[in-house]
């Protein structure tokens, strides 16, 4: 192992960390203490945690998690997180502790030389209209502010309600709709003049190559973490989106 070269960014989403699924949570321990801290930077874009019911929740799962992300920050990898629908309430307290610095979702960044755009990917599903409906209540600033201030055991209810709709919702909706909306695409890349797009979410890994305005772009999809890991690789040559083998 090189450790000096830190000649890849790696970029992540969907490992949906649940104390029910231990191996997922292992097999990203091993990636962060190992794979990430050659690293030049890692990149998390949502839905890292299956539920993530407010920085102050002792739940032992969740601290073990911060402090192996404080562990590769403490090495001098620069870790950023961006929500995802799962994990939006994730805060200020643990940026602090994991040293991770969080992402507005839709940031544009420089990876290797290219202006890249990062989403966790459910806005672009705009042919889920009730999803988008809950998505607007939930993350209206009022709302996001009272709900962070509820007593953890109300949100913990409230998560599980959440948790609830949100697989009647899927067992109920047509795949395709929740999808990306390839309008969406096309109009977020503009609007944030970028040839290339990466996200989460939709758990569809793909590179897709197509033409916005006459000119080639792309965009890339992580894949989740439910059965092996996935990672995409940037280095200054190429990108490759790998699956990680589970042990
Ligand atoms: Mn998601």
């Amino acid at each position: 192992m090189n450790t000096l070269a830190r000649d890849r960014t790696l970029l992540i989403s969907d490992l949906h960390l649940d104390p029910a699924a231990p191996g997922i949570a292992r097999q990203f321990l091993a990636f962060l203490d190992e794979a990430a801290r050659e690293a030049r930077a890692l990149y998390i874009l949502g839905d890292l945690f299956e539920a993530w019911l407010g920085d102050d929740d002792p739940e032992p799962a969740g601290r073990e998690i911060v402090a192996a992300l404080r562990r590769l920050t403490d090495a001098g990898v620069p870790c950023f997180f961006m929500h995802g629908n799962r994990d939006f309430l994730v805060g200020r307290r643990f940026a602090r502790e994991t040293g991770c610095t969080l992402l507005d979702d839709g940031t544009v960044v420089d990876l290797h030389g290219e202006r890249v755009l990062l989403m966790h990917g459910d806005v672009l599903c705009t042919a889920d209209t009730s999803y988008q409906r809950l998505r607007r209540i939930l993350r209206n600033p009022v709302v996001d502010f009272t709900v962070r201030h509820l007593p953890l055991a109300a949100r913990r209810r409230l998560g599980r309600r959440l948790r609830a709709g949100s697989r009647m919702h899927v067992g109920t909706t047509a795949p395709a709709i929740m999808d990306v909306t390839p309008d969406a695409v096309l109009d977020t890349m503009r609007r944030a003049s970028v040839r290339t797009l990466v996200h989460g979410h939709t758990h569809r890994p793909a590179i897709h190559h197509f033409e916005l305005d006459g000119q080639p772009a792309r965009r890339i999809v992580l894949g989740d973490w439910y059965t092996q890991g996935s990672v995409l690789e940037w280095r200054d040559g190429g990108i490759e989106l790998r699956a990680l083998a589970r042990n």
